[in-house]
């Protein structure tokens, strides 16, 4: 990942720069203060895989948050932003043993598991640490749904954190996570109300679980509505409330979207406006390959802006490389003006998550996405 700093005798070279990735550091960190108060006294791990920009990771870090990591590399680069160790979450439930043990060895202490060999494999590799289950959602609400891959049962969660006791591990709690970009706040309720069931299920098995990790999924200013930040606090508080009573868990969080997505800006440039058929398609110098992964199956679809003022006609969007899956948007085309033309700029707003992350290698010859801080 290349990164240039926009001072005073750079910014006309980055400004004719296409495509890059334009990050507010700031604006990440006003996102965390909003969360921070959303959920006060709640511990707040940053997603890196979002965005692991250094100066990005180094003032989340100097406003409080701690880094939620899934591989050693990401350990060192939260450990380098200045993290404590203790402030790392390794939320990766299915992990190299010598990955888990080199963690362990930097000083990280819990891992998040959802089966019974990852329980043995962390006892192996990092003795002693605290581990949680991870537990499955349906992912329903959100626009790009996690859910698959990772996760299991509660009764199943209950098991593995027995089992994970037997082991000298130390059962910390329940992880989930409800799909990243996820517009209904109520889609915390049945995990929530879930992992209460859990940690009485524990309690009654003589185990001290306090931590219910809340997982990521808080949006971004994509295309259509989602609430305010203050909404899920207010919302995925409550239904702690409701569900845990007296008992109130430890909470974290591990947004990374809802932190980085609006401090980003996507510039790409027009290489050619083109007829097919009925339809207006206008190619980009940035694609599925080079920053818009997201875009695959039209999952995120972000707010666009020109310069142009004219009205807008239907188009479809595609990025520069010869692969045929580098569209954007087909299915539903997007509105652009009329008279966008070769060399305009198109910005894809709120474009700060999971696009400058995806591109480290060049494909076809273009080179990956390049961020300017600005
Ligand atoms: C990707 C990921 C996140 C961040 O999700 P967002 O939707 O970007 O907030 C949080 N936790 C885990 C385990 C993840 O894999």
């Amino acid at each position: 990942m290349t990164v240039l700093v926009a001072g005073p005798d750079r910014i006309a070279a980055a400004s004719v720069l296409s495509p890059r990735l334009e990050l507010r550091v700031d604006t990440a960190v006003e996102r965390l203060t909003t969360v921070q108060a959303a959920f006060p006294g709640a511990a707040i791990r940053y997603a890196v895989k979002a965005n692991p920009q250094p100066a990005l990771l180094r003032a989340l870090v100097a406003a409080g948050a701690g880094c939620d990591v899934a591989s050693p590399a990401e350990v060192g680069a939260a450990l380098a932003a200045g993290a404590r160790p203790e402030a790392l979450l390794h939320s990766n439930p299915i992990a190299r043993r010598d990955h888990l043990a080199v963690c362990g060895h930097l000083g990280v202490r819990t891992f998040v598991v959802d089966s019974a060999s990852e329980v043995v494999k962390v006892a192996d590799a990092v003795p002693g640490a605290t581990v949680l289950a991870r537990i499955l959602t349906s992912g329903a609400g959100s626009d790009w749904p996690l859910s698959r891959k990772f996760g299991c049962a509660s009764e199943h969660a209950v098991e593995i954190l027995t089992a994970a006791a037997e082991l000298g591990l130390h059962a910390g709690g329940v992880s989930f996570h409800v799909g990243s970009q996820q517009r209904d706040p109520l889609a915390w309720a049945a995990p929530i109300a879930a992992a209460a069931e859990v940690f009485g299920h524990l309690r009654a098995r003589g185990l001290t679980p306090t931590v219910l990790d809340i997982g990521g999924g808080f949006p971004a200013h994509h295309e259509g509505a989602a609430p305010d930040l203050a909404d899920y606090g207010h919302i995925i508080g409550g239904l702690v409330g409701e569900s845990f009573g007296d008992l109130r868990p430890e909470l974290v969080l591990e947004p990374g979207r809802g932190i980085v997505g609006d401090a980003g800006t996507l510039v790409a440039t027009v290489i050619a406006v083109i007829q097919r058929g009925e339809r207006r398609w206008v190619h980009l110098d940035a694609g599925v390959f080079t920053g818009l992964v997201e875009t695959l199956e039209e999952a995120i679809r972000y707010r666009l802006e020109t310069d142009r003022v004219g009205p807008v006609v239907p188009t479809v969007l595609a990025g520069p490389t010869c692969d045929s899956a580098d569209v954007l948007y087909e299915r539903i085309p997007v509105d652009l003006p009329d008279d966008l033309a070769e060399g305009d700029e198109v910005r894809f707003l709120s474009a700060g998550a999971y696009t400058s992350c995806y591109s480290t290698v060049g494909f076809n010859g273009f080179e990956p996405l390049t961020t300017v801080l600005v």
